[in-house]
C-alpha cells in the first residue's frame, strides 16, 4: 500500500468539470454521446464511433435493458422482485428469476469476502434514514433494525432458487449493487451492437471499452470535499470504476455528517472515509466492494481490496490522506495536463 501527504494531494488537485470525469485520451475522435436520467442517476453512454445511427439504436436497446433491470429490481417499485421479497419471503419461499438468483448470490458472495460489511440485509436499517427529511432514527429503532441484518439469515435454494428470509424483519436492498449490474449488461448490449470503444457511466459508477486493452480512458476521482476538483486521473480499459461517497447523499447536524452508506453493526453512517474508489473486472463488483471498503474502514478495506483479483481501490480517508493500492503505485504518472 502506497502512503501520500496532504500536500501530495494539493499538488495533484486540479480545477474539473462534474460532466467530464470520464475522458478519452484522444477528445477529438468522433464520438456519439447521449444522457438519460435511469435509476434516479444520470447515465451516459459515449461511444468512439463516426456512425450515429447503428450507436443511437444500440444506446436505445441499452436504456431499455436498464429500465427492465430497474423494474425487476428496485425496493422502490412494488411489482419488482425485490419487492415481492420483501413483502412476503419471511412468510414462505418465493421463487425469484435466474437473473435475481444470481446477482443475490454474487452479493451474497460479497459479504462472506468482506466480513459482513456490504449485506444487502442493512436495508431494515437504512429505511430507518430518510436524508431529505433529515430525520436520525432512534437508538431503540436502531437497535432493533441492527438485530435483523445479517446475510446468512436469507436462506437461498439453488434447485427451485427459492429465497426465504429465516429472521422477522429481515428486509433487503440492492442499491449498492444493482446500479453497477446494469452498466454491466448495458456494456454487454452496446458490445453486441458490434462496438469496442465506448464507456458506460451511471453517475461515476462506470465501465470504460477499448480495443487491444491499450487505457484509452481516463477517469477522474474527485475530490470529496470540492465538486470541482480532481484528486487523480485513473488510466482504464476493459474494467469498471466505481466511487461510494458519503457526500452523495446525506446532511449535517450539530457538525456531524449523516450519509447513507450504513454500518451494518451499527445501524449508522460508516465512518472512517470520505470516499472509496474500486477499480474492479465488472461494475457490480465494483459498486459493492466500493460500499464493503467505505464500511470496513481505510485500512481494513485495503486489506480486503489487496486480497481480490483484479481489483485495486484508492482511499480519500475522513483527516484527508489518500491510500492507494498496489497496482495504483503508478498513478502520479497520469499526465494530468489541460484537464
Ligand atoms: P450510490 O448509489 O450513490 O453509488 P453506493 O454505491 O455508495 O451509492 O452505495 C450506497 C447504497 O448502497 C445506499 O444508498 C444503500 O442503498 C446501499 N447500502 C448502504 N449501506 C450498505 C451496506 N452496508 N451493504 C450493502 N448495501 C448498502
Ligand atoms: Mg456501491
Amino acid at each position: 500500500m502506497n502512503w501520500w501527504l496532504s500536500i501530495a494531494l494539493c499538488l495533484l488537485a486540479m480545477p474539473g468539470h462534474t460532466a467530464e470525469r470520464l475522458q478519452h485520451v484522444s477528445p477529438d475522435n468522433a464520438r456519439y454521446q447521449h444522457s438519460e436520467v435511469l435509476m434516479t442517476t444520470d447515465v451516459t453512454f459515449t461511444i468512439i464511433t463516426t456512425d450515429d445511427v447503428r450507436a443511437k439504436q444500440a444506446v436505445q436497446q441499452a436504456i431499455a435493458e436498464i429500465r427492465r433491470i430497474e423494474a425487476l429490481l428496485s425496493e422502490w417499485q412494488p411489482d419488482s422482485e425485490i419487492s415481492r421479497l420483501n413483502r412476503s419471503a419471511a412468510t414462505s419461499p418465493q421463487t425469484v428469476s435466474n437473473e435475481t438468483y444470481r446477482l443475490l448470490d454474487e452479493a451474497r458472495k460479497i459479504s462472506e469476502a468482506s466480513d459482513g460489511a456490504f449485506d444487502i440485509t442493512f436495508k431494515s436499517a437504512g429505511k430507518l434514514w430518510d436524508f431529505r427529511a433529515q430525520t436520525i432514527p432512534s437508538d431503540e429503532a436502531l437497535a432493533k433494525a441492527v438485530a435483523a441484518i445479517d446475510y446468512r439469515q436469507v436462506a437461498m435454494k439453488s434447485n427451485d432458487r427459492s429465497i426465504q428470509f429465516l429472521k422477522e424483519g429481515t428486509q433487503i436492498g440492492l442499491g449498492g449493487i444493482a446500479k453497477g449490474y446494469a452498466v454491466d449488461r448495458a456494456v454487454q448490449i452496446i458490445r453486441q451492437s458490434g462496438f469496442d470503444e465506448f464507456a458506460v457511466n451511471a453517475g461515476g459508477d462506470l465501465y470504460a471499452v477499448s480495443q487491444g486493452n491499450q487505457k484509452l480512458w481516463r477517469v477522474g476521482v474527485r475530490n470529496p470535499r470540492d465538486d470541482s476538483a480532481l484528486l487523480a486521473l485513473l488510466p482504464v480499459a476493459n474494467a469498471a470504476v466505481a466511487t461510494s461517497g458519503d457526500y452523495e447523499r446525506f446532511f449535517i447536524r450539530n457538525g456531524r455528517r449523516y450519509h447513507h452508506i450504513i454500518n451494518p453493526h451499527t445501524g449508522m453512517p460508516a465512518e472512517g472515509s470520505m470516499s472509496v474508489t474500486v477499480l474492479a473486472p465488472r461494475t457490480y463488483l465494483a459498486d459493492a466492494l466500493a460500499t464493503a471498503v467505505f464500511v470496513l474502514g481505510p485500512e481494513a478495506g485495503m486489506q480486503m481490496i489487496e486480497e481480490q483479483s483484479g481489483c485495486e481501490a484508492m482511499v480519500v480517508t475522513e483527516d484527508g490522506r489518500i491510500l492507494l493500492s498496489t497496482g495504483l503505485n503508478d498513478l502520479q504518472k497520469v499526465p494530468v495536463k489541460g484537464q
